[in-house]
C-alpha cells in the first residue's frame, strides 16, 4: 500500500512516498535559510512558505506513484505550519477517495530507524528523540505503545547546540557548523557545569545552566579561531555528556535489548559513538536511520509509522483529523 505522508510541523515542507517501512521517495524543501535572519523560526513565515511549496513538494514526491493512502502530522508542533499540511492531505484524501490517518510527528521520529531496514527490534525497547525541539527519552512497549522516561526542563539538546553557536557568531541554525568547529578543539579547555550533577534521579534534561555558563565565557569576549574551536568542543562535551548521564541513569532500570534513536541531533557523529558506547555498556543494541535525510523532519518517517497503523487497518475519519501542538508520544 503506498502511502503520501505529509509533515509540516515546522520549518521544513516534507512529503514522501512509502509502502510499509520502505521509502519510495523522500522530498524536503527546508526554509531554514529564510528564517536565518531572524535566528529562528518565524510561525507566520513558516506558514507562508509552506502554502506557497506544498504543491510542488507534493508533486515531485509522487512522481509517477499510485496512491493508496494519505498520512499527515497532526502534531506537536506549530499550529498554524501544522494546518497547512492538514489542510493538504484532507483535500487529497478526499479528492482520490482514499482513507487518511494521522500520526504523532515524535513517534516518526522513534521509528524512523526501521525505514528501509527489513528487521523488527525487540520489545520492549526504548527510544531517544534528540532534535531541534525535543529532547525525550522514550519507553516503547511496542510499536504505538509509549511512555516518556524522561526530557527537557527548559531547552531541547539541538536548540542548546544553536544557541551556544550563535554566542559564537556562527549563524543559524549553528550546531551542524558548531560540531564541525567542535572537531578542531579542546573540550577541556574550558570549565563547564555538568547539568543536573547530583539529581541524575530527577530523570530530566536542562540546559539553561549550561547555556549561562556558556554566554559568561563568551559576552563581549575578543575570540580568536582556536577559542572558537576550544569553546565549541567544551559546549559540544557537556551537553553531551549530560545527555548520557542522563539516559545511562534512566535506561540503567529497565530491562530492554533495543535502543531506537531519532532525531537531527542524532546525526552528530560524536554524538552517535557516545550513544553507541553507552547502550554497549548496558548490553543494548542500537538502531539508527539508514540515511541523513531521515535524522532532521522529514515526511518517510511519517509514512512509516502510518505503514503501521495502516496494516492494523487504524485509519482515521477525516473530521476527527486536527492540529495537535503539544501532543505527547504518552497520548498516541
Ligand atoms: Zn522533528
Amino acid at each position: 500500500m503506498n502511502i503520501l505522508a505529509v509533515d509540516t510541523s515546522c520549518d521544513e515542507t516534507a512529503v514522501a512516498v512509502t509502502d510499509g517501512t520502505k521509502v519510495i521517495t523522500n522530498v524536503v524543501w527546508s526554509q531554514a535559510s529564510l528564517h536565518a535572519k531572524w535566528g529562528g523560526v518565524v510561525p507566520s513565515l513558516a506558514q507562508r512558505q509552506h502554502e506557497e511549496r506544498i504543491d510542488w513538494v507534493i508533486k515531485r514526491a509522487i512522481g509517477e506513484n499510485k496512491i493508496d493512502a494519505v498520512a499527515v502530522t497532526e502534531g506537536p508542533g506549530l499550529a498554524i505550519a501544522l494546518g497547512v499540511g492538514i489542510g493538504k492531505a484532507k483535500e487529497l484524501a478526499r479528492k482520490w477517495g482514499v482513507p487518511i490517518v494521522g500520526v504523532n510527528h515524535i513517534e516518526g521520529h522513534i521509528l524512523s530507524a526501521l525505514a528501509n531496514n527489513e528487521k523488527v527490534p525487540n520489545f520492549p525497547a526504548v527510544a531517544m528523540a534528540i532534535s531541534g525541539k525535543h529532547t525525550e527519552l522514550i519507553y516503547v512497549e511496542r510499536i504505538g505503545r509509549y511512555k516518556i522516561l524522561a526530557r527537557t526542563t527548559d531547552d531541547a539538546l539541538g536548540e542548546a547546540l544553536d544557541k551556544a553557536a550563535r554566542m559564537l557568531g556562527l549563524g543559524y541554525p549553528g550546531g551542524a557548523v558548531l560540531e564541525k568547529m567542535a572537531k578542531l578543539g579542546n573540550p577541556k579547555a574550558y570549565p563547564l557545569p555538568l547539568p543536573m550533577a547530583g539529581r541524575e534521579d530527577r530523570g530530566e534534561f536542562s540546559y539553561s545552566g549550561l547555556k549561562t555558563a556558556f554566554w559568561r565565557l563568551t559576552n563581549n569576549k575578543d575570540l580568536s579561531r582556536q577559542d572558537v574551536y576550544d569553546l565549541a568542543a567544551s559546549f559540544q562535551d557537556m551537553a553531551f555528556k549530560h545527555l548520557i548521564r542522563i539516559s545511562k541513569n534512566v535506561l540503567s532500570d529497565y530491562q530492554v535489548k533495543d535502543i531506537l534513536v531519532g532525531g537531527g541531533v542524532a546525526a552528530n557523529v560524536e554524538l552517535r559513538k557516545r550513544i553507541r558506547k553507552m547502550a554497549k555498556e548496558l548490553g543494548i543494541k542500537t538502531w539508527f536511520p539508514y540515511s541523513k535525510k531521515l535524522y532532521g523532519d522529514n515526511a518517510a518517517m511519517i509514512g512509516v509509522v502510518a505503514g503501521f497503523k495502516a496494516k492494523e487497518g487504524r485509519f482515521d475519519e477525516p473530521e476527527n483529523i486536527d492540529r495537535k501542538p503539544r501532543w505527547t508520544v504518552n497520548d498516541v
